[in-house]
């Protein structure tokens, strides 16, 4: 007899497969469909696969400043290919962890493509092209995104690559031009330079991490040109044309058309979203600007459609994806929960050194009008940072002037991709900057810095 259902949901990343495991907690006889491994871009070809690829690159770097330690490395050198290996071991690790989260929490898992028949049947078609369906109560779709390209030019997998190419790249290139300084060409341009690749980086944009605090960029941009990234922002890549051996690269920056060729281009200038073949024109389900339509409990304007993570636009994070399932299944399942409060979402960015922040830059905090306090503490004055030899960097947070309450938080450095995490909770519950700066923070430690930058923020800092 066909099961019937209470949800069903399209795509297994973590906004599909997180939701799937609420789903099953809170009691909805639950299935999962996925077209390709379990997992998604996520776990398969996107935040851990990278986070182990630059895990090498910062022990090879590591090893060249090996002195710096007392210690001698000699004749160091890299096996890029075991380098790529690790990391698909890596993502395959998780992707038979989360194989291991549907089976204990007892989700049924259908490999293939879902179909939307009508609200409440999915027809699913199989690679081997077997055809079956199902019917449930309510269907989330969290199908996710695929890499953005400039209209004209194709990834071509060979000279212009994404990111799934710069994953898996059976040679280390000798120059490439990334094309993109969001995240993933962030990411990278520090990895393949640490590697020995020669990077440029090409951003429309009038700095790299453009959503980034600019104080912090500012910090970002003057150490990946120390190490030898060639940066160019405001810099619009218009062409790209294929040559015996790599590729030119054509831009327009201030006015002027500029050329530059390498082996390889990284286009990394966005993503949008997989919403064609899902049934939604019959489901006149609203589409704008690429992204599924959605109220704050990701309802789409079908009654029983619903749709998270990337498929429903910025801001395109997993963590974002997650939680955006879970409040939508609660939601489904008559649970009391609260919308996602969309500013309050730490962004982070694993290159070396590391970028994180959460809530508000200062240029957007002086846009909306209200008088702010900044207190800064910069890594230099850090006994902790000191001895373990990462004396580059800042934490800057932002409080307003009446209440002292955290508006943002920005840090550059070592760790500052673990240390934000304090930063949201303090934004999440309303912290002040008396608050951050009288909790006792162990010593020595890098959140000291945190406790220091609010005290600096009241004139209150004892280490600087
Ligand atoms: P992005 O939107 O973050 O950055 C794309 C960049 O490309 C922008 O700065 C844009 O100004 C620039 N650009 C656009 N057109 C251009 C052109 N013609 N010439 C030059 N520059 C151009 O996108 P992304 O880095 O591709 O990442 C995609 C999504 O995945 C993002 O939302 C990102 O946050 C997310 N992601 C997050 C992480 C992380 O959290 N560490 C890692 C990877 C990806």
């Amino acid at each position: 007899m066909e099961i019937q259902y209470d949800l069903a949901i399209i795509g297994s990343g973590p906004g599909g497969y997180e939701a799937a495991i609420r789903a099953a907690q809170l009691k909805l006889k639950t299935v999962l469909i996925e077209a390709d491994k379990l997992g998604g871009i996520c776990l398969n070809w996107g935040c851990i696969p990278t986070k182990a690829l630059l895990k090498s690159a910062e022990t090879y770097a590591l090893f060249k400043h090996a002195e710096e330690f007392g210690l001698h490395a000699e004749k160091i050198s890299l096996d890029f290919n075991k380098i790529i290996e690790r990391s698909r071991k890596v993502a395959d690790l998780n992707s038979k962890g989360v194989e291991f989260l549907m089976k204990k929490n007892k989700i049924d898992v259908i490999y293939g493509r879902a179909r939307i028949g009508n609200r409440s049947r999915i027809e699913i078609s199989t690679k081997d092209g077997k055809k079956s369906a199902v019917t449930c109560k309510n269907i989330i779709i969290a199908t996710g995104g695929r890499p953005r390209t400039i209209p004209g030019i194709e990834i071509n997998n060979q000279t212009v690559i994404d990111y799934r190419q710069a994953m898996s790249l059976s040679k280390l290139p000798k120059s490439m031009i990334v094309i993109g300084a969001g995240a993933i060409g962030i990411e990278f341009a520090y990895f393949y330079n640490e590697l020995g690749t020669q990077v440029t980086i090409l951003e429309m944009l009038d700095s790299i991490l453009p959503i980034e605090d600019r104080e912090i960029t500012a910090i970002l941009t003057k150490n990946f040109k120390k190490n030898k990234i060639e940066i160019h922002t405001s810099a619009r890549v218009e062409a790209l044309k294929n040559l015996k051996d790599g590729v030119e690269v054509t831009f327009s920056k201030e006015g002027k058309k500029e050329i530059l060729s390498a082996e390889l281009a990284l286009m990394a200038i966005g993503i949008q979203g997989n919403y064609e073949n899902l049934g939604l024109e019959e489901q006149k389900i609203k589409i704008d600007r690429g992204f599924i339509s959605v109220n704050q409990w990701y309802e789409t304007n079908a009654p029983g459609i619903y749709a998270i993570g990337d498929i429903i636009g910025p801001p395109l994070l997993a963590h974002v994806a997650s939680h955006e399932g879970i409040i939508c299944v609660e939601k489904i399942a008559g649970r009391a929960t609260h919308p996602l409060d969309y500013d309050s979402i730490p962004g982070c960015t694993y290159c070396q050194p590391q970028v994180a922040s959460i809530g508000l830059s200062e240029e957007k905090a002086k846009a909306t009008g209200q008088q702010i306090k900044i207190g800064r503490f910069p890594y230099t004055a850090s006994g902790k940072a000191r001895a373990i030899g990462e004396r580059e960097g800042l934490v800057k947070l932002i409080f307003d002037s009446k209440y002292g309450e955290l508006l943002g938080a920005h840090i550059i450095g070592a760790e500052a991709t673990e240390l934000i995490a304090e930063l949201g909770l303090a934004k999440s519950l309303e912290s002040t900057a008396v608050e951050l700066n009288k909790t006792i923070h162990a010593h020595p430690t890098l959140s000291e810095m945190i406790m220091e930058a609010a005290g600096d923020s009241i004139g209150e800092a004892i280490n600087i």
